[in-house]
């Protein structure tokens, strides 16, 4: 299997139909960037930055952020890396940031966390904005800012950025080429207001391990409830065709980037729904690129509707036979 997979590397993932889907990696460190190479994905669709610091015993000075970022850029080379903000708080606190003697937290994923924590400390997001922008001189920068919530959160954060680059431009400093932003969706809430948001957005990527949690009101990180709610529910897969149907008419590129996309019946059924574009773990990307080959979205579009339409008692028993009927 490995061998097939590594001779996928080169192999661009076209599904039977002639869609080109775009299968990106997640990472977090530096040395995550060798997969890159290892797997041939297309890029990294969800860089998440928080890793340095959950690494770091102190605060990470802007030199040392500005070198990773610059690494992470050389070693991508001509391909795109998603810059996600720090996600910081909830589950991944860091002691040095704590000193504020805030109220310990009775539910820290739904508290002050990301840009939550970022907007309000934003002496963090300036430094970590001015980081980015130096390291990304004359190349694209693209910029994803974690639990949108609320519109306004976007604008301000991307005000943050823009401040930044004002400043740069005033120094007569390099500038990147181009600056993207977009956001994640993992906040039920922000898909209710997506037609606000959509038309300031370059792209926007669907956390589908924040959402579950959210959605279905179970914590992630509790083992008694990790395999409680099935991704290949109803509610999962409605939510999100609601959200492709949104996004119609705007031009937003749409992604997932959760654990979901990584796993072959789950990305089977992301597929169905429309998406195109996939940030999943490195090791994930051999085996969804055999899968995407064999797929005929000519055939699994309306069945995925029919499903929706009218769901079946198992959607995973459902997907399970259709995929084996057609050797997926
Ligand atoms: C997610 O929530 O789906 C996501 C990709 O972000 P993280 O797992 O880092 O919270
Ligand atoms: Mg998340």
């Amino acid at each position: 299997k490995r061998a097939a997979y590594a001779e996928l590397r080169d192999v661009e993932p076209f599904t039977r139909c002639g869609t080109r889907i775009v299968v990106m990696m997640n990472a977090g460190l530096r040395d995550d960037m060798s997969s890159l190479q290892l797997t041939g994905a297309d890029g990294v669709g969800l860089f998440r930055t928080e890793f340095q610091f959950l690494v770091s015993a102190s605060l990470p000075q802007r030199e040392r952020q500005t070198r990773l970022y610059r690494d992470v850029l050389d070693i991508a080379g001509s391909k795109p890396v998603v810059f996600r903000t720090l996600d910081i708080g909830g589950d991944k606190m860091v002691p040095y940031l704590r000193s504020d003697g805030g109220p310990r937290e009775e539910n820290p994923a739904m508290g002050w966390r990301a840009l939550r924590l970022a907007l309000e400390r934003e002496g963090l997001l300036k430094v970590q904005a001015r980081a980015l922008l130096e390291a990304a001189a004359g190349r694209e920068l693209n910029v994803m800012f974690p639990m949108v919530s609320e519109p306004w959160e976007f604008d301000a954060a991307k005000d943050v950025f823009e401040a930044q680059l004002a400043f740069l431009k005033s120094r007569k400093k390099q500038l990147p080429d181009a600056v993207r932003y977009g956001a994640m969706l993992e906040v039920p809430a922000l898909a209710e207001v997506l037609d606000q948001l959509a038309p300031r957005l370059s792209f926007l990527s669907i956390g589908t391990n924040d959402l579950t949690q959210f959605l279905f009101a179970a914590d992630r990180a509790d083992p008694r409830l990790a395999g409680r709610y099935d991704w290949l529910n109803a509610s999962i897969l409605r939510f999100i065709q609601r959200i492709v149907g949104s996004l119609i008419g705007y031009d937003v590129r749409l992604s997932v980037c959760g654990e979901m996309g990584g796993r072959r019946l789950e990305a089977l059924a992301l597929l169905g729904l429309g998406i195109t574009r996939l940030s999943i773990t490195p090791a994930a990307v051999g085996p969804i690129k055999e899968l995407i080959r064999k797929v005929d979205l000519n055939e699994l579009k309306p069945a995925m509707q029919a499903w929706l339409a009218s769901p079946p008692e198992s959607m995973r028993d459902e997907l399970t036979r259709w995929a084996s009927e057609r050797d997926i």
